[in-house]
């Protein structure tokens, strides 16, 4: 499986009720509570951090190598959503999308 993250193509960004960043609204789906994961951490805090650091910290740069390098470690929603098996990088939002 390979992933192609739409949230380096374009898609919008999430805050979450309390103010967290987070790279994408799909990621607190699929029962993960986004506070369990790196985005509920301080550095993800916009009332502790501006985007610029957000985006520049040491654990987002880790998330993504994980989706580009290692991705049957990404996150469900990430394999969900922008995961292909093969093809090509374009833009997949088009297509009906299947939960369960
Ligand atoms: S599901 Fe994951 S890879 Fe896709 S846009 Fe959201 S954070 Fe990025």
């Amino acid at each position: 499986m390979k992933i192609y993250p739409k949230c380096l193509k374009g898609k919008e960004s999430f805050v979450s009720f309390d103010g967290h960043w987070l790279p994408c609204c799909w990621l607190p789906n699929f029962g993960v509570i986004y506070e369990d994961s790196i985005f509920g951490k301080p550095e993800f805090d916009l009332s502790k951090n501006n985007i610029e650091e957000v985006v520049k910290n040491a654990l987002f740069r880790e998330f993504i190598t994980i989706l580009l390098e290692s991705p049957e470690n990404a996150p469900y929603a990430c394999k969900k959503h922008c995961g292909q098996d093969s093809g090509t990088t374009s833009n997949h939002l088009h297509k009906k999308i299947r939960y369960g």
